[in-house]
């Protein structure tokens, strides 16, 4: 842990002093414009790959990039509808990202789901992301972008978001970062590019 310890320090002592203004001014409240649903992976930094400044990003992060369909939610709801229904009721987002990586875990996990024997939340919270498979045989890449495109489905299960897309006060994106080249491929309607 010394290296956090440090590093809590360093920005102490030089970074947050040379961003004051910044800081002075997000001190008294937020106004981001975007809802960033990304995995936890640790080589995936939303505010890093898009260059934004704190303040800009309002980010739900979780194994898989993934926002469960309203009609799971209305017993157990969890942190992603709940940071949902904040970012959209109360931030008023313009925007909503959604954003899968090469490599993902959480996809192959869904591509091999006998490797989740013996968890328990991480099976049931995968098992949400199960129609980005169509075959065992499925390329993983090719499930990454199916994933994506299934939580931007999923987004529109709630009705806050679907009247506001349907009213074009709020658009969805589908992005898949590559952590080899640092491309982002963007879905624009039709396929990701
Ligand atoms: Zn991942």
């Amino acid at each position: 842990m010394d290296h956090l310890f440090d590093g809590i320090a360093r920005y102490q002592t030089a970074v947050h002093p040379s961003n004051a203004p910044l800081f002075e001014e997000l001190s008294g409240g937020q106004k981001p414009d975007v809802f960033f649903i990304a995995c936890s992976d640790s080589r995936v930094d939303p505010s890093l790959i898009t260059q934004q400044l704190p303040g800009q990003l309002f980010i739900a992060r979780n194994a898989g990039n993934i926002v469960p369909s309203a009609t799971t939610q209305d017993l157990n709801p969890d942190g992603v509808s709940a940071a949902l229904e904040y970012a959209v009721e109360v931030l008023d987002v313009g925007n909503i990202v959604v954003c899968g990586h090469s490599d993902c875990g959480a996809m192959k996990a869904a591509l091999a789901p006998e490797s989740l024997t013996g968890t328990t939340y991480l099976r049931a919270w995968i098992d949400h992301a199960r129609d980005a498979v169509e075959s065992a045989s499925d390329d993983v890449d090719i499930v990454i972008r199916r994933n994506v495109l299934l939580q931007l489905e999923n987004l529109q299960t709630y009705r806050f978001v679907a009247e506001r897309v349907r009213e074009g006060r709020l658009k969805l994106h589908g992005w898949v970062y590559d952590i080899a080249s640092g491309h982002v491929a963007i879905h624009n309607g039709e396929t990701f590019e």
